[in-house]
């Protein structure tokens, strides 16, 4: 193996460790409590587990954590409403509604009822805009996390050759938009790409937002390049009959071609609650009008 493994987990615990100086001192200095407010309906397994870590991470850099557990028939006019109470109250600065919502709710509706200035997960049209326009917008935060870590491995990504396989509004889009805006030749690949290995072999950075295990392998990979997993996907260990989580490349293979690579688990996964605790953070200061964190 010839990769530098990037430590996503390290990485995520340095950028936790800031944002909760700043919190810090936001209460130290303005009495200000940045306040997150996180809303799931139902019962969905894996949104339970994002949910509770972000409970977690959230009131550990000092913030103020409100949690709204709804039942999984929850009417979209009563998501609406709540969406509404959230984005009159002061206290709360930014707010997370987990995906996938129930088939009642129209999930595209719900986001564009929340406040762009509290919408820290970037997914509002005003948001999404403003990114796609180069102007100040929250970043979708999965995006953000690859975008951080790239930034600190390679340095200036200007000209680097950069390609995105996915092209989700919540990661491939968003991801290719912040390639480009620092300046990257991007291309964005997906299902009806032809030829995927030779384009994906072009490639000084590689995004993988597949949603396909191990889709990825080594002799795709151009020699030293920086590959970006962000796949999580279950599959079932065939000698031991457990489940485990692997990416969208086949960790073994890529990192013997590429320079570095993230992990899975523990590489984009935690950077993702990071940038979202960031966001919060920038959200609160924007509301306050403060200069906003580096
Ligand atoms: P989506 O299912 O919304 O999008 C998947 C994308 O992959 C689509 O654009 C699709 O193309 C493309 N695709 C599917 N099959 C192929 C193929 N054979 N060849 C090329 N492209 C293909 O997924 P998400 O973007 O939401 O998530 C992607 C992965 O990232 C998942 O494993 C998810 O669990 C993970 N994830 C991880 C996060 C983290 O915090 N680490 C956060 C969010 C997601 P088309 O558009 O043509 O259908």
């Amino acid at each position: 193996m010839t990769a530098e493994i990037i430590d996503g987990k390290a990485f995520a615990a340095r950028i936790r460790g800031e944002v909760a100086g700043q919190v810090a001192a936001l209460r130290r200095d303005h009495g200000i409590v940045p306040g997150l407010a996180v809303v799931l309906v139902g019962e969905d397994p894996a949104s339970q587990v994002y949910v509770r870590n972000k409970h977690k991470q959230t009131v550990e850099a000092g913030m103020e954590s409100f949690e709204h557990r709804l039942p999984v028939e929850t009417s979209e006019e009563e998501l609406l409403a709540l969406v509404a109470r959230l984005n009159a109250d002061p206290a709360v600065h930014g707010i997370l509604v987990q995906l996938p919502l129930p088939a009642q709710i129209d999930a595209d509706k719900v986001i564009a009822a929340i406040d762009p200035a509290k919408d820290v997960d970037g997914f509002h049209i005003s948001n999404v805009g403003l990114l796609a326009t180069g102007q100040k917008a929250l970043v979708p935060c999965t995006p953000l996390g690859c975008l951080m870590m790239l930034r600190d491995r390679l340095g200036s990504l200007s000209g680097r050759e950069a390609v995105v396989i996915g092209r989700s509004n919540i990661v491939g889009k968003p991801m290719a938009q912040l390639l480009l805006r620092d300046s990257c030749t991007v291309t964005v690949a997906h299902s009806r790409t032809r030829d995927l290995a030779e384009v994906v072999r072009r490639a000084e950075i590689v995004v993988a937002a597949v949603g396909r295990p191990g889709m990825v392998t080594g002799d795709w990979i151009r020699p030293g390049a920086t590959v970006i997993d962000v796949g999580i996907n279950r599959i079932e260990d065939a000698e031991t009959g457990k489940t485990r989580l692997v990416g969208d490349c086949d960790f073994e293979s890529c990192a013997a071609v590429a320079g570095a690579i993230t992990p899975v688990p523990g590489g984009v996964g935690p950077m993702t609650i990071a940038c979202l605790l960031a966001n919060t953070l920038t959200a609160t200061c924007r509301a306050a009008g403060l200069p906003e964190p580096e």
